[in-house]
């Protein structure tokens, strides 16, 4: 080989090099952009996803690494049949209350003497209330009775067995005689049997309108979780004629929610079906500043339990709709140590067994949360 061709040679060989090198570069970049692409959108999810699209992929990773706030969802497996259970469960003419028999119940009258409650009464020791919903009940009355010095309160209407809407339903049928009652809800369609429900009265003669120093109550329940189910404006919606005593224990979150927008439960639960988990999440701030952050689930109702997104680091609750699937309700300011992100306050039964420290045994046992965060 000539000194000419030899150098040509290693000429190229260096180009070669060069170009490999060249290549390798670009390759490796590619290889980074993809799997920052990747991590972005594997934990891009909730309600910014879609607002995060349109906005340059620069842009997005430094905003991704320098959010502290950023809520990283996970797995709980929840069963299926919870869906008919929580505070935020829809019972109307359409969905039955599928009792369990076993409310967690309290005598309104037991705990008023164990509270020291006694500027309000009910009918007899035997009307009970959910006991998370004793506390909201009763402080809003001590609320009340401290503001206008006014204890003739009773609660005439609370929890009733489904045996007892029946014998209630019976009764009114024979009075009235006709085939369907329009005053009394058939057994396993009245809110009363969920236990979330209560019925306020002036005197014993059922006649509590919501008026005079009442309307306070009225316009002020929302700040204790409850809502005047059943009102003129939305009578052809809930089906029940207005009735300005019963109240209806939702949360305090929702409460405030549905009372601003003028919402009835059945269109609040029709509305969150439009902010499901992979969609824009519902998000609002009550008049007391706190944060929230909402989106509906659909229930797999093919298998025994449904694996409902929920938040880690955060409190958070999960109730049933009774319809169609389930809605998360996150506390966004009430950062918390993993593990301690659910709370059972006021919801009977949606249950789940979130966050174990050995949640790497995921797999294995059902009740755990797969910490893998969800697209
Ligand atoms: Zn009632």
């Amino acid at each position: 080989m000539s000194k000419q061709k030899i150098s040509k040679a290693k000429s190229i060989n260096r180009t070669k090099t060069f170009v490999e090198l060249i290549i390798s570069a670009v390759l490796i970049a590619a290889a980074v952009m993809i799997t920052k692409g990747a991590l972005d959108r594997s934990s891009n999810v909730g309600s910014t996803s879609n607002v995060q699209e349109t906005i340059p992929e620069e842009t997005v990773i430094i905003e991704e690494e320098t959010d502290p706030n950023k809520i990283i969802f996970a797995s709980a497996p929840v069963k299926t049949k919870d869906k008919f259970y929580g505070d935020l469960i829809l019972v109307n003419n359409s969905h039955q209350y599928f009792s369990t028999g076993e409310e967690d119940l309290v005598s309104i009258l037991e705990m008023n003497d164990q509270t020291g409650r006694d500027f309000f009464t009910a009918v007899d020791y035997d009307y009970t209330i959910l006991r998370p919903v004793y506390e909201p009940m009763g402080q809003m009355l001590e609320d009340f009775y401290k503001l206008y010095n006014n204890d003739t309160i009773i609660i005439y209407g609370s929890f009733r067995s489904t045996d007892f809407q029946q014998k209630l339903y019976e009764a009114d049928l024979a009075e009235n005689g006709s085939e369907d009652s329009t005053l009394v809800a058939k057994p396993g369609f009245s809110e009363h049997e969920t236990g979330y429900a209560f019925d306020l009265s002036e005197t014993e003669n059922y006649d509590y309108m919501g008026t005079g120093d009442f309307a306070w109550i009225n316009e002020n329940c929302y700040k204790y979780g409850f809502v005047v189910r059943y009102t003129k404006a939305k009578e052809n919606i809930t089906e029940i004629r207005d009735e300005p005593w019963h109240f209806r224990y939702v949360g305090i979150p929702h409460a405030f929610y549905m009372t601003k927008n003028d919402l009835c439960l059945e269109e609040y639960i029709d509305l969150l079906r439009t902010h499901p988990y992979d969609g824009e999440h519902l998000t609002f701030t009550d008049d007391q500043n706190k944060n929230y952050e909402v989106y509906f689930y659909a229930s797999d109702d093919a298998a025994e339990t449904t694996n409902v997104p929920v938040p880690t680091g955060r409190k958070y609750d999960i109730s049933g709709n009774n319809v169609d699937g389930f809605i998360v309700t996150v506390y966004t300011d009430e950062i918390v140590e993993p593990g301690m992100e659910h709370t059972t306050e006021a919801s009977t039964e949606a249950s789940t067994e979130t966050a174990s420290e050995e949640s790497s045994d995921a797999e294995s046992d059902s009740e755990e949360v797969e910490v893998i965060p969800l697209t």
